[in-house]
This record gives structure tokens, sequence and C-alpha cells, in this order.
């Protein structure tokens, strides 16, 4: 899709640090970690976000390379948190499907509303 950033990722024209690629998904830090470990996966094909019409098979390859990517960052054994952001109550800010895969640290217990 035109102007979407993680479109642009996935088509390698603008850099990223690629932790895993294969035909369908791509993984990459995040430019803002906010732990250790803080890994984007994203779909190849552009979704706006979990509320688009999206395959199930679509979901499952990207939800079965979460544990690809924190064994390959080397977190899967100590764990990690896995967050999709979902419009603006979910402060998603980038509007292509994503999921955050944070490890490297113990998470907060609190995942309620902001103050
Ligand atoms: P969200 O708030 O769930 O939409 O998260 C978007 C994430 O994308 C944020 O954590 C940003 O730091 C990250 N981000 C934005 N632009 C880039 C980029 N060019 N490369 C890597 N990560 C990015
Ligand atoms: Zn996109």
């Amino acid at each position: 899709m035109e102007d979407c950033i993680f479109c642009k990722i996935a088509a390698r024209e603008i850099p990223a640090t690629v932790i895993y690629e294969d035909d369908d998904v791509l993984a990459f830090e995040d430019l803002n970690p906010q732990t250790p470990v803080h890994v984007l996966l994203i779909p190849k094909q552009h979704y706006h976000s979990l509320s688009d019409d999206i395959p199930p098979e679509v979901l499952g390859k990207l939800f079965a390379r979460v544990r690809t990517v924190a064994e390959l960052m080397g977190v899967d054994e100590r764990g990690y948190r896995v967050i999709v952001n979902k419009g603006d109550d979910g402060r998603q800010t980038v509007f292509h499907l994503h999921i955050h895969i944070l490890g490297g640290a113990t998470m907060p217990i609190s995942m309620g509303p902001a103050d």
C-alpha cells in the first residue's frame, strides 16, 4: 500500500534491522524499543489493523512465527510479551497490522488503562 511505512520496510524501500523473513512475514527491530528486545512482526501483505477481514491462514502464519522470532532473539525460554495495538484506545500509530514482541526484561503486571 502506498505511503505505508511498514509496506515500504517489507519492500526494502526503507531500512530496518531485519530479524526474520519468509514469503509471508517480516520481523524487524522497533525503531524506539521499549524493552531490551522489541521486535515488530508483520504480514508482508497490507492489513490496516486486527479489525480487517484477515484470512485465518494469514493470522495463523503470523502468530506461528512469534516463537521463531523469540527463539532468534534468545527470549523464548525466559518469556516475552506479545501486544497488538488496535485503534485510538489501543494506541495504534502505524496502520499496518503488527505484533510487538517484547522481552529481555520482566514486564509490569498492569495492563490496565493509562492514568
Ligand atoms: P503501534 O503504536 O502499535 O502502532 O506501534 C508502532 C511501532 O512502530 C512503534 O513502536 C514505533 O516505534 C515503530 N516504528 C515506527 N516507525 C518505524 C520504523 N521505520 N522502523 C521500525 N519501527 C518503527
Ligand atoms: Zn502496509
